[in-house]
């Protein structure tokens, strides 16, 4: 099964794509995350892209397109994948498309998780997560149950990403409704599309994408 999960920045989609991980055994495809490795490892796409996600600008679409493509040649994309954070531009939705077509593959799923702009500022700059496992928590929302440890791994080290921070996310914001919003009447008129409400608890976002899953 291959999903799209598309939103703005904060809407849940990583969350959300965890969840879907596990319950179906397909893997988390995340632009963000991979091209965070990649600056991490300070190699030469890392270097391109630092100073644009540090902005809240897009990476250009050449980019992105050609990590995404690899990715999905991998073997543990076999089951099928989660797209978390692309398409983002309407030239990387044909893009995809394309590399789908001459992979042999298909969509069968896009869903779009709304939240309200004023809700996604607050979302944003208040998450940080465990340095060593990755899980995912939030100064107002969502702390750790022993202050300072993480639930999952016990770690004590935590960090922030450096583009959640008030400046950065409005570019974000306003990338999103300039630049990937218009991606969602593309998938409306390929008659894909389903939204779902993603002001709802954590919970019972999942139960209605696992309803759109189902239907
Ligand atoms: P995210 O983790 O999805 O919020 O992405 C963090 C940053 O990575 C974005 O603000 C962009 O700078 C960059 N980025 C991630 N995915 C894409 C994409 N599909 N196209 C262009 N830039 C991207």
């Amino acid at each position: 099964m291959n999903i799209i999960l598309l939103g703005p920045p904060g809407a849940g989609k990583g969350t959300q794509a965890k969840f879907l991980e596990d319950r179906f055994d397909i893997v988390q495809l995340s632009t963000g995350d991979m091209l965070r490795a990649a600056v991490a490892s300070g190699s030469a796409l890392g270097q391109k892209a630092k100073e644009i996600m540090n902005a809240g600008r897009l990476v250009p679409d050449e980019l992105v397109i050609r990590m995404i493509s690899d990715r999905i040649d991998r073997p543990d994309c076999k089951n099928g994948f989660i797209l978390d954070g692309f398409p983002r531009t309407v030239p990387q939705a044909e893009a995809l498309d394309g590399m789908l077509a001459e992979k042999g593959l298909k969509l069968d799923h896009v869903i779009e998780m709304t939240v309200e702009d004023d809700a996604l500022v607050e979302r944003i700059t208040g998450r940080y997560s465990c340095a060593k496992c990755g899980v995912g928590y939030h100064d107002l929302f969502q702390l750790p149950k022993v202050a300072g440890v993480c639930d999952n791994c016990g770690g004590a080290a935590f960090k922030r990403r450096a583009d959640d921070n008030v400046e950065t996310v409005e570019t974000r914001l306003t990338q999103y409704h300039a630049q990937t919003a218009p991606i969602l009447p593309y998938y409306r008129s390929k008659g894909v599309l389903k939204a779902v409400d993603g002001m709802a608890a954590i919970e019972d976002v999942t139960r209605q994408i696992e309803a759109v899953l189902a239907g």
